[in-house]
């Protein structure tokens, strides 16, 4: 039985209404209709009703331009929560929304523009073709991607976890040719072309009534670029949006999304000049009134097992409100 009374209380406490609201954000990227075996722990259908199951039963779940609004004028709910997904994946669509919708639950979805209709993100070129490749092992230390095992499924994850990191900082044009050259040596099978969703897909998203965010046009490291580059990305997938959905693009998730390392303080001018109401990070923590609304941090509960997921949304709160203080207790 799932104990849900005592986990309002300490939510209660944690996140309460009004002046000392903490809005909790969370982000998901991918909902595979079945477990993948090189990402066990990656979120699946089953795993996802019954995080959203649970969700709903301890957090109050708003769209995320209404919380960021309230947040501001001091009138959130306690335990407000919002749900957000990153990039663009056509399994938003295809899984993930009918699971929102049975639990009546809304969510916030931030798109890459520049993969949709047969794209793909570097990540899932890289990931792909390790999957597919007959390689025991590979030599890429002259793109500066280091030598590696592949034999076995655990190789091949650590594999996947070694090179991602050094091919998501390099210059954009850069990035795409060497991801490029490490699947042609690793296989030559086709890779998929409809991880993302299309322009229909995206539609579909949006008439059933959920929020879509930007996520610029390529998915750059925005540190890496000037401000013109940088403002011309973030504007670029915002035209694009808007132009294609008919509606006004009121929110924006920086790539990758660390401050400082992923996008510059100095950049979270760019989504505020553009018309943007709020822009979220992948900073760890929960937002209070106080914090800039264009730097709002997100939290992800990164065990697999459902059961952990609210005691790991409360931890977030815990720590949150140790860095910044606990709610005084109202007289
Ligand atoms: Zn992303």
């Amino acid at each position: 039985m799932f104990l849900h009374i005592p986990y309002q209380a300490v939510g209660n406490w944690l996140s309460p209404a009004g002046e000392r609201a903490r809005l909790s954000i969370l982000i998901f990227h991918r909902v595979l209709p079945e477990t993948d075996p090189l990402f066990p722990n990656e979120a699946t259908a089953a795993s996802f009703d019954a995080r959203m199951a649970r969700l709903k039963r301890v957090f109050n779940v708003l769209p995320l331009p209404e919380a960021v609004a309230r947040l501001k004028a001091g009138t959130l709910p306690a335990r407000a929560a919002c749900v957000t997904f990153d990039d663009g994946y056509a399994d938003n669509l295809t899984v993930a929304l009918p699971i929102l919708r049975r639990h009546g639950l809304h969510a916030t979805f931030f798109i890459a523009t520049g993969y949709l209709n047969g794209g793909r993100m570097f990540n899932d070129t890289v990931i792909e073709a390790i999957r597919r490749t007959r390689a025991d092992r590979i030599d890429l230390s002259d793109l500066g991607l280091g030598h590696h095992e592949l034999a076995g499924i655990e190789a091949r994850r650590r594999a996947i976890d070694a090179i991602l990191p050094k091919v998501k900082y390099l210059p954009l044009d850069q990035r795409d040719r060497v991801v490029a050259e490490l699947a042609g040596r690793l296989t030559d099978q086709a890779l998929p072309d409809d991880l993302m969703m299309t322009t229909d897909q995206l539609k579909a998203l949006h008439a059933a009534g959920m929020e879509i965010g930007g996520h610029t046009a390529r998915h750059p490291i925005l540190a890496g670029l000037d401000a013109d580059a940088a403002r011309t990305e973030i504007a670029a997938g915002k035209a694009w949006l808007e132009q294609t959905l008919g509606s006004r693009v009121r929110v924006f998730a920086y790539p990758n999304g660390k401050p400082g390392a992923d996008y510059l303080p100095a950049q979270a001018a760019i989504p505020r000049e553009l018309g943007l109401e709020a822009a979220v990070s992948t900073q760890w923590g929960a937002a209070t009134g106080a914090d800039d609304v264009f730097q709002l941090p997100r939290f992800t509960p990164w065990s697999p097992s459902p059961a952990r997921f609210i005691p790991q949304l409360l931890g977030n709160l815990r720590r949150a409100a140790a860095r910044t203080g606990y709610p005084k207790p109202k007289n």
